[in-house]
């Protein structure tokens, strides 16, 4: 599999112009060789040339961990690995950079290759990861239904009394329960917090009538889950239950546009326009989704102004939401995949609001 996925990356080049591939730390590295190195201070770095074989440089420590077919080049306390990544690489021509490479490793590599010219590999590397196999889809599938169950039974959990951080480390064990895993991240914005997007849960105590976002993802076989669901301690507050319906229409219209051959944009659009007719159009000042795979948030970017056409095997999010700082906030988000005529909800649970204790 992976082999294959390099015999890509070589034509991508090709069609770039580009003469060397380098990746390091980040998701293009599991995605070309099956291994995730860990994010350290030694480098790894997978060199693909434009012909001739992919290297995998890894420090010697941690060669034991790595299986892949890639071809391993273990380098040791004492040697420089700059040096010997240099090497491998063309002291002229275009050399494309994984995205999340540590600036410190780049400095080093572009220090030894003065004649050559570096460029982001990010481009070049979404073209591939854009467009998800059956096993992928998978992967985000199983990771997407796992979620699901969590959602249902966080509704038979009591919020009221408690504080944001337990209800966040309770999401934290079911999500590692249901079959993930690892757990990404778990916010839990209660109340006024639910206004910020991407609050990070705190000691407040979740009291009568507050409404809260949780929002939260794992990973399975790498690739990951990310689902929001909104609950409500008793009565929800004055104005909320209006704006929920509205948003829930916003959110289904999105879904139900999403197919092969419409863009990005376009799908931003089934969202956004029924939030604004509502009044609410301030109220959502985020793109409406985010491609989903081995990173959590990657290419197609479902935002006004993409152009971008979609395609079968394409995986995202769609999740308006309408906040209201200082009162509440709100979102709605499922993980679609896009079928040969249609979408496939990779989230099933209820998207109702769901009233808890
Ligand atoms: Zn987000
Ligand atoms: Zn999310
Ligand atoms: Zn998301």
């Amino acid at each position: 599999m992976t082999g294959n996925r390099i015999v890509a990356a070589r034509s991508a080049m090709r069609e770039r112009g580009v003469d060397a591939l380098v990746v390091s730390v980040g998701s293009d590295l599991p995605y070309l060789t099956g291994y995730r190195a860990m994010p350290l201070e030694r480098i790894t770095a997978l060199v693909v040339p434009e012909s001739g074989d992919a290297l995998l440089f890894v420090p010697e420590l941690e060669a034991p961990r790595v299986s892949t077919s890639v071809e391993v080049v273990p380098w040791s306390e004492t040697d420089d690995p700059f040096d010997r990544i240099a090497d491998a690489l063309p002291a002229a021509g275009t050399i494309a950079v994984g995205d999340q490479m540590w600036a410190s490793f780049l400095i080093a590599i572009q220090d030894r290759l003065p004649g050559a010219r570096f460029v982001d590999a990010e481009p070049l590397m979404a073209t591939l990861r854009i467009i998800k196999d059956a096993n992928e889809i998978a992967a985000l599938r199983d990771a997407g239904h796992a979620a699901d169950t969590v959602a249902d039974q966080l509704q038979g959990i009591r919020f009221s009394g408690r504080t944001e951080q337990d209800i966040s480390r309770i999401v934290t064990d079911l999500l590692l329960a249901s079959g993930h895993d690892s757990v990404s991240f778990a916010i839990v914005a209660s109340g006024p917090n639910g206004a910020s997007p991407h609050h990070e849960a705190t000691g407040r105590i979740i009291e009568q009538g507050d409404a809260i976002v949780v929002d939260f993802g794992g990973r399975i076989r790498g690739y990951g889950s990310d689902t929001t669901r909104m609950y409500v301690v008793g009565e929800p507050p004055d104005g909320f239950v209006a704006a929920y319906r509205v948003l829930e229409a916003a959110q289904d219209a999105a879904v139900q546009s999403v197919r092969p051959g419409v863009t990005a944009a376009s799908i931003d659009a089934a969202a956004r326009t029924i939030i604004e007719n509502a009044g609410y159009g301030a109220a959502f000042m985020h793109r409406t989704g985010h491609g989903i795979g081995l990173d959590a948030h990657e290419q197609p970017y479902i935002v006004a102004g993409n152009e971008m056409a979609i395609e079968t095997g394409m995986a995202f999010s769609i999740e308006p939401g309408i906040y209201l700082p200082g009162r509440w906030g709100m979102r709605i988000e499922d993980i679609v995949a896009v079928t040969t005529d249609g979408v496939e909800r990779l989230n099933r649970s209820s998207r109702s609001l769901r009233v808890v204790e």
